[in-house]
């Protein structure tokens, strides 16, 4: 058995490990697709990483250019000249650089030399959650999650009766809207954040939520993403951008990670609990669990 002492350093350590999620990653496409797009693939290879279905068909990205560096909620989607794609999901710990990295480094790409550019891409993954490979256009079989993906929250399509019609389950808000399904992109931080704004406890069946209440959390998802967007998104631990710095969000969350600190708005301390095994922060005063939910007709 470890020592109590141990396992709160564990704890804590792991609970700092968190996945990059919207902001994260489209702050990386955007720093990525200035020097990428248009680059012939020279070289796309395993590194430091056993074979298997995270690493996938990278050799057929050589030759292939670049047309676009996309991003798919918490995936980044590479579209190639030829009939493929190059998929990348960050998993906890992914950080993707030109500079090559000491450790860790599970693969790499490099590219047709272009003056004053970088000419390789390293993906450095600790925990190795992450993905990095190659699959045909279009092709998500071996992708379920991005497959059944919902609408993107900064599309301007997206709106609160998208949403709305997407809160079809009884599950928890908090783990539905976790799920990708309802809406692309929300991790554990921002699902925390915007049901922070919104006043809706994370408890609350997605189906319960009120068309009205609906559309105040849709414009706390955009909110909070324009604004984590707008630091370069949060580091607790692991994210980086691609030159190596730290977001810049962490200073500003409501709710996220501030156990027993007192609520932005009503000083009542902030409570954390677990829910389908996340850590889950909400203000018991501010989201109020619904007595009689609110049933849809
Ligand atoms: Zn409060």
């Amino acid at each position: 058995l470890l020592a109590p002492t141990t396992l709160a350093g564990t704890r804590d350590a792991f609970y700092r490990r968190r996945m990059p999620e919207l902001p994260e990653v489209e702050t990386v496409r955007r720093e990525l697709a200035p020097w990428l797009e248009g680059r012939t693939i020279r070289e796309a290879r395993r590194v430091d990483a056993p074979a298997g279905p995270k690493y996938l068909h990278l050799e057929d990205a050589v030759g292939q250019t670049i047309r676009a560096v996309d991003r798919r909620g918490k995936f980044l989607i590479l579209p190639l000249s030829g009939s493929d794609e190059l998929i990348i999901h960050l998993g906890m710990t992914g950080v993707l650089t030109p500079t090559r990295p000491d450790r860790h480094v599970r693969a790499m790409i490099s590219l047709e030399p272009l003056a004053e550019q970088p000419d390789a891409l390293y993906f450095q993954d600790t925990r190795r959650f992450g993905r990095f490979l190659v699959a045909p256009y279009g092709d998500r079989s071996c992708l379920p999650t991005l497959a059944r993906m919902g609408p993107e929250p900064l599309d301007p399509e997206f709106n609160a009766a998208t949403l709305f019609a997407g809160l079809n389950s009884r599950v928890t808000i908090k783990t539905h809207l976790l799920s990708q399904r309802p809406v692309a992109g929300l991790g554990n931080i921002y699902v925390d954040e915007a049901l922070w704004r919104a006043r809706i406890h994370p408890e609350t069946p997605a189906n319960a939520v009120s068309q009205a209440r609906t559309t105040t959390l849709t414009e706390a998802i955009v909110a909070v993403l324009q604004a984590s967007l707008a630091s370069r998104g949060t580091t607790l631990k692991d994210y980086r951008t691609t030159t190596g710095e730290r977001g810049g969000f962490a200073a500003q969350l409501d709710a996220y990670g501030r156990t027993d600190a007192p609520c932005h708005r009503c000083e009542t301390p902030i409570r954390r609990t677990v829910l389908g095994q996340r850590s889950t922060h909400y203000c018991p005063r501010c989201q109020r669990r619904a007595k009689r939910p609110t049933r849809r007709t």
